[in-house]
């Protein structure tokens, strides 16, 4: 049987959010559930939202944690280092291998050179809110060839490369929680896969790396559910094997709303500066969407891993409640 491989793949934007610990939790149970591998991945292909340090910061509250990982980004000795035979693990170490797959998608003609400028683009997305239209990208592009586009880049114009994506079709996907999904491609935009600073977006990145890196289950937050359909059409046209997805429910405040800095702790060094101990904060967390069949409340990260499994998140939000936390920390 193939061996299961998991990963957690932050954005190196700040502190770990308490969403992201569960998350990365969730991931690791079940790595660890099935004797498969977990893998620590950092996507920083949004150069302006990179935070200095933050790479040090994830990996030192997912060790706080007791998170470990098998392969991808440590600290050893105070060095940030990689380890493993599926690297680069930093995704802004692997620009050339995400530019041959995009030549490769526009070499079959599943996605286009764009040339449309900012002001261009504001102002389709304007007349579209106007006519009450959910703003998209209205493929004036898809109809420059590609010598043309040569000729254009040749002279130092601007580009970015979209995704072209094929009109009215269904794209189809199970998610473990979430059940069938069908999405059609007129409701998706022509995403972009590369930017004009020659990163690639988050999009195609994840999908390449997922690939690449024999990823067998993705398990994310919800908020990216609207972006799958994108990712399954191309392992779709790339040919490859599908991974088996798993939304997350957001996690959610007593009053169901987003965890915002502004009501509270968020962030994972939030909890480990006012004394909270890592294993009471697992603890609670794998709680906070998910329970055992039997109930209990009180479990050890072994009977953790031991108990999971994805069956039983639930579909809705899962609420932080900071005096149920303080209940189960007591037991620490
Ligand atoms: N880099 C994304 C994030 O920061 C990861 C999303 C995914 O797991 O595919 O949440």
């Amino acid at each position: 049987m193939k061996e299961v491989r998991l990963r957690f793949a932050p954005s190196p934007t700040g502190y770990l959010h308490i969403g992201g610990l569960r998350t990365a939790l969730y991931n690791y149970l079940f790595a660890r559930h099935n004797n498969g591998k977990f893998i620590l991945r950092i996507e920083d292909t949004d150069q302006t939202r990179f935070v200095e340090g933050a790479i040090e910061n994830l990996i030192k509250s997912l060790h706080w944690a007791g998170i470990e990982y098998d392969e991808g980004v440590f600290i050893e000795n105070g060095q940030v280092i990689q380890k493993g035979d599926h690297g680069p693990y930093i995704q802004s170490e692997r620009l050339g291998i995400y530019r041959k797959y995009v030549d490769e998608l526009i070499e079959k003609g599943h996605a286009y050179y764009c040339f449309c400028s900012k002001e261009r683009l504001e102002s389709v997305r304007e007349e579209q809110k106007i006519k009450g239209l959910v703003p998209k990208y209205d493929g004036f592009c898809r109809n420059v060839s590609l010598e043309e586009a040569k000729e254009r880049i040749a002279k130092g114009e601007e580009y970015v490369v979209r995704l072209k994506l094929p009109p009215n079709k269904d794209i189809k996907f199970h998610d473990l929680v979430r059940g069938d999904i069908v999405i059609n491609t007129d409701d998706v935009d022509d995403q972009v896969l590369l930017k004009s600073d020659g990163y690639p977006t988050y999009h195609m990145a994840v999908v390449i790396d997922d690939h690449l890196m024999d990823i067998t289950h993705i398990v994310r937050g919800e908020e990216w559910l609207p972006s799958t359909p994108k990712h399954v059409y191309l392992y779709e046209v790339f040919g490859w094997e599908k991974p088996t997805y798993v939304h997350l429910p957001t996690v959610l405040n007593k009053e169901r709303k987003k965890l915002s800095k502004r009501h509270g702790d968020v962030s994972v060094e939030d909890f480990k500066g006012k004394g909270y101990l890592p294993e009471g904060l697992i603890n609670y967390l794998a709680l906070v969407g998910w329970s055992p069949e039997d109930n209990e409340e009180i479990l050890s990260m072994e009977e953790l891993i031991e108990k999971f499994s994805f069956e039983r998140v639930s579909k809705t939000g899962g609420i932080f409640d900071k005096d149920k936390l303080d209940w189960v920390n007591g037991h620490y």
